[in-house]
């Protein structure tokens, strides 16, 4: 991998900086699921330890004490470890540090850069100024050491209410940029933590927290997303003030997808609000849903590496993390039949009662997969969509008349066709040519469409849930006025039908296997399959056919 972030590290090692040594860290907020954004971060820090032989912590930013729940814990753990990193012992929590962030706090006021302020939250707010004019300073800005030491003592203790009072860094009411402006470094706040319990009464700001634990955890690259480019110099400001070890943050642009929505705030929504049926959704862009769906942790890390890290935010369109996994899938998943609108076809002149087993590929990407067997008998089902009485002029499948292979059997022609009181078609009459076993005719005549089609007593009955997009604009957020991203969920995400006919292979399939039914797309087996009722989710559609698909069924 060489980026922008390379050539900064390369330089850094280059002058000796940091011993040499490389160490990075992920650290997300357990208030939620991790989604495919996070996983580009997660791929970006964990491979530059891997690059520079360099260590990457998992860091629960867990500083927050209202939102944070053991689930998102350990959801992030499996996902992290799902993706394919190892943290190598290396799990923090920062809550962990909130014994040492507190003798910190104590000394910034000792070296008399923070003090203890009583302003209201609204009168902070008045006093921060704006962007265009500059802050006034607080009334309590020049309590004295002793009296600072005393009150954030008893902040502690807890002989105040909750936000009476707060921490704050004396840096420059005046200061350009607004994170500069006395800054909150810690608060009153009665919660109850998901690890300390009610130990505290009081919290670190996340600003104070992040650079500390950093610095803690002997971190040299500290890399997050653009938005922390204003609080860089706060960053900077505490570990210079407190005379500590001091990483370096480095931004780059987050990830955005189209048709996708990547805050977490609104993925809790979608969740909450029962938009999806949970965190693992396969239509959801979390790293749980994602592979729900069939995603690979290989596809992914593919993807993130692929697209790079840049200093300037865009969208990447989703076709990219799509062919990304179909790639992975066309190389490594195995071929099978399975028919999603049935259509029945007769065989007249096949024997009744008579099958066969036929041989069919498993990959033909990779000779090593093997054949089956696939059986074959007089009643067959083919899809309604190959068949068309009236055909337009570009039609090469099944009409009345002509000739056609099924995949590795026969040639078979269409001699009539049933339909229904309504005029539906219902059933085709065909005939076969027994010489043409195997799918290839002795006398060398071609026909131009190869269809996939099972045996209807021996089909398996399935379910198959046909996802689309989530949201029907590229941009989830370009809503009208008034309205929000809601307004722009699609409402045909998700299609369920059964009964599908899958060829008998596909007995026993596991949750999680994943298969290209041919010439409609990749398929996984969803974790609600029961040996009753297997369930198919469609991972992606095949390349070319995703516009033809995605508007049917
Ligand atoms: P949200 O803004 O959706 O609430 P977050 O960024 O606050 O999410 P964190 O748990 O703080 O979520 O994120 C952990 C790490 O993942 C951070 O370093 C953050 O910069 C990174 N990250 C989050 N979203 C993206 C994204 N879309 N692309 C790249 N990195 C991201
Ligand atoms: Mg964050």
């Amino acid at each position: 991998m060489k980026n922008f972030i390379t050539d900064i590290i390369d330089k850094g090692l280059e002058s000796g900086r940091y011993d040499g040594k490389v160490c990075t860290r992920f650290p997300p907020e357990p208030n939620g699921y991790l989604h495919i954004g996070h996983a580009k971060s997660i791929c970006l820090n964990f491979s530059l330890a891997a690059q520079y032989k360099g260590l990457c912590s998992l860091r629960f930013d867990d500083t927050n004490p209202s939102k944070e729940e053991l689930e998102y814990v350990k959801s992030i753990e499996a996902d992290v470890k799902w993706l394919g990193f190892d943290w190598g012992g290396r799990l923090f929590y920062a809550s962990d540090y909130f014994g040492k962030l507190y003798e910190f706090a104590v000394k910034l006021i000792e070296k008399e850069k923070a003090y203890v302020c009583d302003l209201n939250p609204e009168q902070i707010r008045e006093y921060r100024g704006t962007l265009t004019t500059p802050g006034r300073e607080s009334p309590y800005r020049d309590r004295s050491r002793e009296e600072n030491l005393d009150l954030f003592k008893r902040m502690k203790k807890g002989e105040f209410e909750d936000g009476a009072r707060v921490l704050r860094a004396k840096i420059d009411m005046a200061h350009k940029n607004i994170v500069m402006r006395d800054p909150t470094i810690y608060r009153i706040k009665r919660e109850h933590h998901h690890r300390t319990g009610n130990k505290w009464c009081i919290y670190p700001m996340y600003d104070f927290a992040h650079c500390l634990s950093d610095s803690i955890e002997r971190i040299t690259y500290s890399i997050c997303t653009l938005e922390f480019e204003n609080n860089r110099p706060l960053y900077n400001w505490i570990l210079d003030a407190l005379e500590v070890y001091h990483p370096q943050q480095i931004e780059f642009a987050r990830l955005n997808l189209s048709y996708t929505i990547l805050s977490k705030r609104k993925l809790i929504e979608l969740v909450k609000e029962k938009h999806v049926s949970g965190w693992d959704d396969p239509r959801m862009p979390t790293i749980s849903g994602l592979k729900r769906r069939g995603y690979t942790a290989g596809s992914i890390r593919n993807f993130a590496a692929g697209i790079g890290v840049s200093k300037v935010n865009s969208s990447i369109d989703i076709v990219v993390l799509e062919n990304s996994l179909r790639e992975e899938l066309n190389r490594n998943a195995h071929r099978v039949m399975v028919v999603l609108k049935p259509l029945k076809v007769t065989i007249t002149n096949y024997p009744k009662g008579k099958e066969e087993v036929l041989d069919a590929i498993n990959n033909p990407e990779d000779k090593s997969a093997g054949t089956r067997k696939v059986p074959f008998s007089r009643t067959l089902y083919i899809e309604q969509d190959d068949f068309k009485e009236d055909p337009p002029k570009k039609f090469f499948r099944l009409t009345p008349g002509r000739e056609v292979r099924l995949r590795y059997a026969y040639f078979i022609k269409c001699e009539e066709v049933i339909k229904d009181p309504e005029g539906s078609v219902v059933e085709l009459k065909c005939s076969y040519d027994p010489a043409t076993h195997g799918g290839d005719a002795p006398d060398g005549r071609k026909v131009k469409a190869t269809l996939h089609w099972v045996s209807a007593p021996h089909a398996l009955k399935a379910e198959a849930r046909l996802y689309d997009h989530l949201f029907l604009k590229p941009d989830p957020d370009d809503a009208e006025k008034g309205k929000d991203y809601k307004s722009n969920l699609n409402p045909a995400s998700l299609k369920v039908i059964y009964p599908v006919y899958a060829e008998p292979s596909l007995k026993g399939a596991k949750p999680g296997n994943s298969y290209q039914f041919e010439r409609q797309g990749y398929f996984c087996v969803d974790k609600d399959s029961s040996h009753t009722r297997l369930v198919f989710n469609r991972t992606v559609p095949l390349r070319d056919s995703w516009a033809k698909i995605s508007k049917k069924p």
